[in-house]
């Protein structure tokens, strides 16, 4: 049998750690599993230490016993057995009940690996539900010590139930069957990159016999990355820009529109204004993303676009990604068009919470052509929705969207023009990796008139009654007339909010020092802040993600109309909300949340004349990456600086979940923080290649590799919905 990367992992590897790889990582195949890359090296001869690692992560460690001990329990029969180990910084126990056979294999300068969950115990260090290998003297006697003593060991991301070195052996296995695989890398790119052959950086990432081996491996294994990513990417964007689109010019009907506003567009605007309208005259199909912060006024942007096609007897479909904000989008863009303009251009809204007349109104609206703009949610990806003239989709907040929906919509017209709009600004080397085949327009500054958002960080963990003091500033803002947000992670202690990723324990260094108090909840909060004394007299109300559209839309009415004093919310209000008297945000649990979201959550107040206010509320430790984040966000107001920072910050493995998703990216090797350069040079040898090879006909492995990506992908991206 010949083994290739698509042979499944039954069969080679024995059933119980088949199914072991396959529920811990979702693993099927050698190439799923070939992918799992060491996370560091360790040596025999060094060990590694347990220090600076938070409490309650999964940890390998490479550490000798220095002692053991036997003693009987207090309370009940049986005995535990205290094993010392140093890591070379310091001792960590181990501590094993009913075990005491143990204390054979585990002799004073018995050298090995130990994993477990790092914990404390009177102070002291411990590794929580111990695992270990030791090395054995027949692995040394067996080979040329030396050599033996110099080879680097693998560790892997593992799990409680699957050890590193578990993980090692499968890798083995899977090794030395695998035949020799072809290489998506061009001869030529790979000399002067001089990069090792595909099989060869396979073999030495994961069995390197020196340090140098893993190095060289993992160069070109991260160039694999970079090169197929972008040739990807610089492909769809060619064949994207190859098809004729009708052209949309703007005309009297833009003029008037442009004309008739209550402000004149700041040069930022007019910019990405002329950008679009350059875009949609060419013959081609746009392919444009918008950035812009929170308030720096997109929608007028689209607005504009969206009054140019249907100048041109074009339709527009607008795709948020929730009801509330398609609802929102919807009355704004009303308002923004102004009487006359809505009344040309007759927009109707299409979600799943509409009743069957309703529904079958709008589908019809949309199919004759009678309205020329159609805002909705992923509703209007269904088959049973139809246009007559589809000239411009545009896509409010790309992070919730994946490019197979963008295509769903691009394909109900004839090459539609496709305009994104983002509010979490991008730092380039990810707009290259995650959008790289859009267009990127920058709507930098903000329109004069914003009032500036105060942040405070609130520590609990070093000042627990600031608590307190938290809602009497809240109170303070009501009685001055205003109105207030507070937020929550998560709906119930058992029901999260809809497409909020749960923090994951399968990752060694995952839970980043997240604190372990029980998070705050709508369910609970809601009552809670109802019995407050300072608030007796307020009206406190909640809204969430699981309740009914129209009752959502009900409450956010009322908000808007300030007939509630404080709103009680998940991230449903993160964006596009704009009530311009609600003037404070209180984020419970601000640690749960990423940079980013925090960004975006506090953009919703601050948007009227009254200054806004954010308090950060947090169980989180100073020193902990949880706790770095919230302060990097009351740090500044600047959306590319968070962004730059979330990525630092990012865990491990997460990296593109920049596109705040969380979704895996397929990357593992490539870092978007460091490796711009690289994904650079990636981008234009993957234009040589396209150039000359347009549909890769002489790079047979390439595709094939392009091939099985974009599988994944959109596997990944059925999973998620
Ligand atoms: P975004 O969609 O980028 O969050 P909006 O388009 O909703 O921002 O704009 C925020 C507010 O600023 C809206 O009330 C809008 O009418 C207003 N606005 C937009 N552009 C300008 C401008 N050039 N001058 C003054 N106000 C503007
Ligand atoms: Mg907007």
């Amino acid at each position: 049998m010949s083994v290739g990367l698509e042979t499944t992992l039954q069969g080679i590897l024995g059933d119980r750690t088949q199914k072991a790889l396959t529920t811990a990582f979702g693993y099927a195949t050698v190439g799923d599993l070939l992918q799992h890359y060491p996370r560091r090296y360790a040596s025999r001869g060094e060990l590694t230490s347990v220090a600076g690692v938070p409490l309650g992560e999964q940890v390998t460690l490479v550490a000798e016993v220095v002692s053991t001990k036997e003693r009987p329990m207090r309370q009940k029969r049986g005995s535990i057995l205290e094993v010392v180990i140093s890591d070379g910084t310091g001792l960590v126990t181990l501590t094993f009940f009913n075990q005491a056979w143990r204390q054979k294999d585990l002799t004073p300068g018995a050298r090995g690996m130990f994993a477990g969950k790092v914990g404390a115990y009177r102070g002291e260090r411990q590794l929580a539900h111990p695992d270990y290998e030791l090395f054995s003297d027949e692995d040394a006697l067996a080979q040329n010590s030396e050599e033996w003593a110099k080879r680097p060991i693998p560790l892997y991301p593992a799990t409680s139930r699957l050890a590193s070195w578990q993980i090692a052996k499968s890798m083995g296995v899977v090794l030395d069957v695998l035949g020799e695989l072809g290489d998506p890398i061009p001869e030529d790119i790979r000399a002067t990159e001089q990069l090792l052959g595909f099989s060869e950086a396979l073999q030495k990432i994961h069995r390197p016999a020196e340090q140098s081996d893993w190095k060289a491996a993992r160069d070109t294994l991260r160039f694999h990355e970079a090169l197929v990513l972008q040739t990807a990417l610089v492909r769809r964007r060619r064949l994207a820009q190859s098809v004729a689109s009708t052209p949309r010019v703007p005309g009297e009907k833009t003029n008037t529109f442009l004309k008739g506003l209550p402000f004149t567009l700041t040069e930022d605007q007019l910019t990405v204004v002329e950008e679009i309208h350059d875009d949609m005259a060419s013959g081609h199909p746009m392919n444009r993303l918008v950035q812009g912060e929170v308030g720096s006024g997109k929608t007028v942007v689209a607005a504009t676009a969206m009054v140019t096609v249907a100048g041109t007897g074009g339709q527009t479909a607008l795709l948020a990604p929730t009801e509330v904000l398609a609802t929102q989008h919807f009355r704004s863009l009303i308002q923004t068009l102004g009487p006359d303009m809505a009344a040309s251009l007759n927009p109707v809204l299409l979600t799943g919470a509409l009743g069957a007349p309703q529904r079958k109104k709008a589908l019809l609206a949309a199919a004759s052509g009678a309205s020329q703009l159609v805002v909705g949610t992923h509703a209007l990806l269904g088959d049973t929705v139809q246009f007559a003239d589809l000239g411009l989709v545009v896509i409010d907040e790309q992070h919730r969207f994946g490019v197979d929906q963008r295509d769903a919509l691009r394909h109900k017209g004839s090459h539609p023009h496709v305009l994104v709009l983002t509010a979490t600004p991008i730092p380039r080397t990810v707009a290259m990796t995650v959008f790289g085949d859009l267009d990127v327009s920058t709507i930098a500054v903000l329109p004069q008139g914003r009032s500036p958002i105060e942040s405070h960080v609130v520590a609990l963990a070093d000042h627990p009654t600031w608590y307190s003091r938290v809602w009497s500033r809240v109170a303070e803002e009501v009685a001055a007339g205003r109105q207030a947000f507070v937020v929550a992670s998560a709906i119930s202690p058992s029901v999260q909010e809809e497409g909020e990723p749960e923090l994951s324990d399968v990752e060694e260094g995952d839970p980043e020092g997240m604190p372990s108090v029980p998070r705050a909840t709508v369910e609970e909060t809601l009552p809670m802040l109802r019995g407050l004394p300072e608030f007796a007299g307020l009206r406190v109300e909640a809204i969430h993600g699981r309740m009914p559209a129209t009752e959502k839309d009900e409450v956010m009415q009322a908000f808007g109309a300030g007939e509630i004093d404080v709103l009680v919310a998940t991230t449903v209000i993160e964006v596009g909300i704009d009530v311009p008297n609600a003037s404070i945000m209180v984020i419970l649990d601000a640690d749960r949340f990423g940079v980013s979201q925090l960004h975006q959550l506090r953009g919703r107040v601050g948007r009227g004349q009254h200054p806004g206010a954010c308090l950060l509320v947090t169980h989180a430790e100073v020193d902990t990456t949880a706790r770095a984040r919230v302060e990097a966000v009351a740090s500044t107001l600047d959306g590319f600086e968070l962004a730059a920072i979330d990525l630092e910050l990012r865990r491990e493995g997460d990296v593109l979940g920049a596109s705040q998703s969380g979704r895996r990216s397929g990357l593992r090797l490539v870092r978007v923080t460091s490796d711009g350069e690289l994904i650079d040079r990636a981008r234009e040898h993957a234009e040589v290649i396209l150039t000359s090879d347009p549909d890769l006909s002489g790079h047979p492995e390439l595709l094939a590799t392009l091939q099985a990506r974009l599988d994944e992908s959109s596997e990944d991206y059925l999973e998620k919905n």
